[in-house]
């Protein structure tokens, strides 16, 4: 037997036709992780499709590789709420603008509202994110969004300033009535690992909420592994166990909620 050391193999939890609508391959590899053959490995077992999520102004060309090699991967150029800290909120929407203009991503995203980390204030996230609401609107494209307990926040915002190419707010963390308003305000919800996580009933109260026409699944890798994989990385082969736990909660066949989530996705990101 040979004494070298083996990487313990990944694990895939996955069918056929299953989308991984949001992770972060630039942050896999920060991560140590082969993104490269992790997505691979997972469009061969049947993974169709998904989306490559951009975090600051000029890292799609970092991450353009992904839709190069792998057709059914999209991308999305956006400024996290982080980027608020930058002094010129403006050169930063420019930069985004000249993302857009090379790459054609298919949305902008993530943007939003982080009252966790609280960077620089509320008012200059929603700023960013307006800003970017209305770079999305002019280019026609659907946002995605992030939402750190700012459900008030998140939704003044989009009240203000309406995306009107539809949008998704990914990893839903909140309660039922939140989820009902974004809901309300036209969004698609997408859910994570943390749906699975055992003190999860709230969240798992607001994913049954939401009507079956608005439901996306997600790994956010490589955060947020589902329960029976905690503390290890996440890639979008294991997107599975979100559909799992969403089938349950909607008393759902598997296969049928696959097809439902797939219609979901190709609505919101046509080709
Ligand atoms: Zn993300």
């Amino acid at each position: 037997m040979s004494s070298t050391t083996r990487k313990t193999e990944p694990h895939f939890e996955l069918l056929p036709g299953m989308i991984d609508s949001h992770f972060h391959s630039a942050m896999m590899e920060k991560k140590g992780m082969d993104s490269k053959a992790l997505i691979s490995q997972a469009l061969q077992a049947g993974l169709a499709g998904g989306i490559d999520i951009g975090i600051e102004a000029g890292d799609t060309a970092r991450r353009q590789w992904v839709q190069r090699e792998f057709p059914q991967i999209k991308l999305a150029a956006g400024l996290y709420p982080a980027e608020a800290e930058h002094e010129n909120i403006t050169g930063r929407i420019a930069l985004l603008c000249e993302d857009i203009e090379r790459y054609s991503p298919a949305a902008v995203g993530e943007m939003g509202v982080d009252r966790y980390w609280n960077y620089a204030t509320v008012e200059r996230q929603q700023e960013l994110m307006r800003q970017q609401i209305e770079v999305a609107n002019h280019y026609r494209l659907p946002i995605i969004i992030h939402n750190r307990d700012a459900d008030a926040e998140v939704l003044q915002v989009l009240k203000d300033t309406p995306p009107q190419t539809g949008g998704v707010l990914h990893c839903f963390s909140s309660h039922a009535a939140a989820a009902r308003s974004f809901v309300d305000a036209g969004l698609y919800i997408s859910f994570a690992g943390n749906l699975t996580y055992k003190k999860s009933d709230a969240l798992r109260e607001a994913a049954a909420a939401v009507p079956l026409d608005r439901l996306l699944a997600e790994t956010d890798s490589p955060f947020l592994s589902p329960q029976k994989l905690r503390g290890k990385l996440n890639h979008p082969g294991q997107v599975g166990f979100v559909y799992h736990t969403l089938a349950e909660l909607h008393g759902q066949e598997l296969e049928r909620l696959i097809q439902l989530i797939s219609e979901n996705f190709r609505r919101l990101f046509p080709d």
